[in-house]
C-alpha cells in the first residue's frame, strides 16, 4: 500500500485529558472500546472518504467545465485527508493486530486491517482522484515547494500501478503487479519457514556440547550416540557454534549446510527479479530500480548510488585490507600450519576470528586502563529507568528545550492487559508494573507537540523485534478555504516504540529493568524515529515525520544510536557502580568501530547485488541493459562479486535466499549505509565534541554532546520537516555543505 499507506487520523480525535473519561479508547482514542469498534471505525472511514471522493469528483468535473473553481491547494488537502481518515484507522490496527495482550483485539485488528488494505487498493486505482491531482500538478507554479512535494509524490504513487495508462494495458499491469506481490509473499514465506527441518548438520556432539550445552539444543536434534543432527533453520545455534568453535572442519561443515539451505527461494528469486522487469518496463521505466528509487534521495538515478557505493568502497578499502591481514595472522598463530587453507581466510573463518580478535582486544584495553574493580564488558548493565528518566527525557530537554513528562493512563487506552477497562490484569505485573507508560511532549513555545507510548516488555502473541509504530501522524492545520474546514487544530501525533527487553521492570534481584548495551542502542535507535515523528510540523500528515524517503529515513535514527557510545551520555544511565570504574566506558567505546571495514564492505557488497540484480547497473560502472533477466544467474553473480571485492566465499553457497532485504527493499538496500553515512556525518560535524570544533570552525566551537544551539539546528533544519522537503537540502542546511563519506572510516 503506498499512497494511502502509513500513518493518520481524523474520525478518531485525542482526548483532552488524561482522566480515565469513558470516551478514552485505546491508544488515547476516541471510539475504540471494544474489539467490534474496529471493524465498525473501517466502516465509518471508507464512508467518510467515499463521501470525499464524491465531493472531488464532482468538483473536478465542475472544474473542467467552468474553469477554476476551487482552490489546487484545496484538492490536495482533500486528498491529504482521504489519507488522514484511512491511516488513522489502519495504523491503529496494525500495532494492535502486532502487540494487544488479547486475541481478540488482534484478530479483529487483522480484520479491520485486510478491509482497509483492500480499500486502499480501490482508491490507488481511481481515476477520478487522479485526475483531481492532475488539477493540482497543472498548477506547479501556484504552488509552495511543500505543497509541489506533496503533489509529485502523490503523482508517483498513483502512477506506479499504471493508473495513467490506457484501460487494457492497466489491466496487464495489474496482472503483472499481482504476479510480483505473490512471488514477494512467497521468497518471504521460504525465509520463516526455512527448510521445516528437512535439512541437518550432521556434528560430533562433544564439539557442540563444548560450546553450547545440551538442554540448550533443541529437543528435535536427533542423538545418534557420538553424534548430532542440528537443522538448519535453528539459525541462533549455528550462528553460535560459528563465532565460537575452535575447530575449523565443524566451522566449514556449519557454514556449508547453512548457506545452502533455502534453495527453493533461488527460483523464486529469479521468477521475481523477471516478474519485477516486466512490471517496471510495461510502466515505462527502464528496470525495476528506476521505478523504486525515482522518489528516492537519488531522484531515480542508479548512477548515483553507485557512485555513493564504489566512493564508501574506496575509501574503506585500506581498513579492510588491515582487518583481513589481521585474521590471517592470528589464524596463523592459533592454527599452525596443519590445514590446507593456511593460507587464506575462508568465509567459515570470519565470524569466529572477528569474534575472538574483539574478545582479547577488550581484554588488553581493561588491563591497560587499570580495570578498576575488575569488571568486564560482559559485566556491563545499564538501568531502564534511568535510560527514561535520565538519559531520554534529558536529551530531549537539553538538545531541544523539550518536556518529556510521563503521565497517568486510562485503562482503556492500554494494550498489555486482556481485558482492557475490567479488573482482569493478569497479564502484566499491575498497574505500574512491566506494562504500557505514555509520555506526553511538551515545548514552551511550539506548546504540545504529542504522545509517545513505551512498550518495552515480551508478551504472548507479541511482534518480537524492536520498532517504532506511528499510530497516528502528526499536521499543522488546515488552511482557510471557502468550504468547511476539515482541520482547525494541530493535528498531534500519537507514536508507539515497542520492543521486548529480556529483563522485567519487576525484577526484584536487579531494582528494575537491566539492559544490555546493544539494548540501550537498540532503544535510542527508535527513539530516534518517534522524535522525528513527534518533532515534525508539516502541512501534511502525509509528508509526517517518518514518511520520508526511505534511503534518508534511517538518519535521524542512526544519529541517536551515537549516544549511546558517548561517554558523556553513558555517565547519566550507568549503574553507580560501574562509575567508579571510568575503564570500562572507554573499553566500551573503543570496541565499536572494531572491524568496521569487514562489516562496511559485506554491506556495501550486498547493496551492490541488490541494485545488479533489480537495476541494469553492474559492478565497476559498467552499463549493460539486461536483455534477458531469466538468464542471469544469481548464485554465479554472487560468487562474482565476493571475488571482484576480495571478500571470502565458499563454492555454491547462496546466503542470499535468506535475504529478505531482497524483497522489502528491492533495489533500496544501499538506503540503510546511505542513512549511517549522513548521521555519522551529522553527528561529527555538528555535535561530537572532539571533532566540531575542527570541522565546523571556530565560531561554533561548543564542549556538550547535548549542546542545544546544535540541537536546533537539527530540529529547525530537518526534522521539523518530516518528509515535506528535499532531504538533499535539509542535509546541506545541517551540515552547512552537502553530505560526504571523507571522513565515515576514521575513528573519532
Ligand atoms: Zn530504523
Amino acid at each position: 500500500r503506498y499512497f494511502f499507506g502509513g500513518g493518520g487520523t481524523t474520525p478518531l480525535s485525542q482526548s483532552k485529558s488524561t482522566s480515565s473519561s469513558s470516551s478514552v479508547g485505546l491508544y488515547s482514542l476516541e471510539g475504540l472500546h471494544q474489539p467490534s469498534d474496529f471493524i465498525q471505525l473501517s466502516k465509518q472511514a471508507m464512508h467518510q472518504c467515499d463521501t470525499l471522493r464524491s465531493y472531488l469528483y464532482s468538483i473536478t468535473t465542475a472544474n473542467s467545465d467552468n474553469g477554476d473553481i476551487i482552490h489546487p491547494v484545496e484538492i490536495l488537502h482533500s486528498l491529504d485527508d482521504i489519507s488522514n481518515i484511512v491511516c488513522s484507522v489502519i495504523d491503529a490496527a496494525e500495532l494492535c493486530r502486532s502487540t494487544h495482550a488479547s486475541s481478540a483485539w488482534r484478530n479483529a485488528a487483522s480484520e479491520s486491517f485486510r478491509i482497509l488494505s483492500d480499500y486502499i487498493s480501490q482508491l490507488n486505482s481511481d481515476v477520478s482522484l487522479y485526475s483531481a491531482l492532475q488539477i493540482v500538478v497543472k498548477s506547479k507554479d501556484t504552488l509552495t515547494s511543500e505543497e509541489w512535494r506533496m503533489a509529485s509524490s502523490l503523482k508517483a504513487e498513483f502512477e506506479r500501478d499504471g493508473i495513467h495508462l490506457p484501460q487494457d494495458q492497466r489491466q496487464h499491469v495489474r496482472m503483472l503487479s499481482n504476479n510480483v506481490v505473490s512471488l514477494e509473499t512467497l521468497f518471504m514465506e521460504n525465509v520463516t519457514k526455512g527448510d521445516c527441518g528437512t535439512k541437518n548438520v550432521t556434528l560430533k556432539k562433544d564439539d557442540v556440547t563444548q560450546i553450547i550445552p545440551l538442554h540448550y539444543l533443541p529437543p528435535t536434534s536427533p542423538d545418534e550416540g557420538s553424534t548430532i543432527s542440528i537443522s538448519t533453520d535453528e539459525s541462533t545455534i549455528l550462528n553460535t557454534l560459528l563465532r565460537h568453535s575452535h575447530d575449523p572442519k565443524l566451522r566449514k561443515d556449519v557454514y556449508m549446510e547453512y548457506n545452502k539451505s533455502i534453495a527453493s527461494n533461488l527460483d523464486v528469486l529469479h521468477a521475481l527479479i523477471t516478474a519485477r522487469h516486466e512490471l517496471s518496463t510495461e510502466l515505462g521505466f527502464t528496470c525495476y530500480a528506476h521505478r523504486f528509487l525515482q522518489d528516492k534521495m537519488v531522484g531515480g538515478d542508479s548512477k548515483q548510488v553507485n557512485i555513493f557505493l564504489q566512493n564508501l568502497l574506496k575509501r574503506g578499502d585500506e581498513m579492510y585490507r588491515r582487518e583481513m591481514e589481521m585474521i590471517l595472522r592470528v589464524k596463523k598463530q592459533v592454527e599452525g600450519a596443519s590445514g590446507s587453507d593456511y593460507n587464506v581466510v575462508e568465509a567459515w573463518d570470519v565470524p569466529f576470528y572477528t569474534n575472538l580478535i574483539k574478545s582479547h582486544q577488550a581484554l588488553q584495553q581493561q588491563q591497560q586502563h587499570g580495570g578498576g574493580n575488575g569488571m568486564h564488558l560482559s559485566d556491563l548493565q545499564f538501568n531502564l529507568e534511568k535510560l527514561v528518566q535520565k538519559g531520554m527525557t534529558k536529551l530531549v530537554e537539553n538538545l531541544f528545550g523539550i518536556h518529556m513528562v510521563e503521565v497517568e493512563m486510562s485503562p482503556y487506552e492500554r494494550w498489555d492487559i486482556e481485558h482492557a477497562g475490567t479488573d482482569d490484569e493478569s497479564n502484566h505485573g499491575g498497574k505500574n508494573g512491566d506494562g504500557v507508560r505514555k509520555f506526553e511532549f511538551h515545548h514552551d513555545e511550539e506548546g504540545p507537540l504529542g504522545t509517545m507510548y513505551l512498550d518495552l516488555h515480551p508478551r504472548r502473541g507479541k511482534y518480537v523485534h524492536a520498532a517504532h509504530f506511528t499510530i497516528r501522524c502528526g499536521c499543522k492545520p488546515r488552511p482557510q478555504f471557502s468550504s468547511e474546514n476539515k482541520k482547525k487544530q494541530h493535528q498531534l501525533p500519537i507514536v508507539a516504540l515497542v520492543c521486548n527487553l529480556a529483563s522485567r521492570s519487576d525484577d526484584i534481584n536487579t531494582g528494575g529493568a537491566i539492559l544490555s548495551h546493544g539494548e540501550v542502542e537498540t532503544l535510542l535507535h527508535e527513539f530516534g524515529h518517534a522524535l522525528h515523528s513527534l518533532l515534525s510540523r508539516t502541512s501534511f500528515q502525509h509528508l509526517s515525520g517518518t514518511r520520508a524517503p526511505i534511503d534518508f529515513v534511517e538518519t535521524p535514527s542512526h544519529f541517536m544510536e551515537h549516544f549511546a557510545w558517548e561517554p558523556q551520555f553513558l555517565r547519566l544511565i550507568a549503574p553507580s557502580s560501574m562509575l567508579l570504574d571510568e575503564g570500562i566506558l572507554s573499553t566500551l567505546v573503543s570496541t565499536r568501530y572494531a572491524f568496521r571495514g569487514i562489516d562496511v564492505r559485506t554491506q556495501i557488497l550486498y547493496a551492490l547485488f541488490d541494485q545488479a540484480l533489480f537495476g541494469t547497473f553492474y559492478p565497476h560502472g559498467q552499463q549493460q541493459q539486461q536483455q534477458n533477466p531469466s538468464l542471469f544467474h544469481s548464485t554465479q553473480f554472487f560468487a562474482l562479486l565476493h571475488q571482484q571485492h576480495n571478500v571470502p566465499y565458499a563454492e555454491g553457497t547462496h546466503w542470499h535466499t535468506r535475504f529478505g532485504h531482497l524483497v522489502t527493499y528491492g533495489a533500496g538496500y544501499y538506503g540503510y549505509l546511505y542513512s549511517q553515512v549522513f548521521a555519522l556525518d551529522i553527528w561529527k560535524t555538528r555535535f561530537a565534541v572532539a571533532t566540531s570544533d575542527v570541522v565546523a570552525g571556530d565560531d561554533d566551537k561548543h564542549d556538550d554532546v547535548m549542546s542545544r544551539r546544535e540541537g536546533t539546528r537539527l530540529w529547525k533544519d530537518m526534522l521539523i520537516h518530516g518528509g515535506g522537503k528535499d532531504p538533499n537540502v535539509m542535509l546541506r542546511d545541517v551540515l552547512g555543505r552537502a553530505p560526504n563519506v571523507d571522513t565515515f572510516f576514521d575513528r573519532a
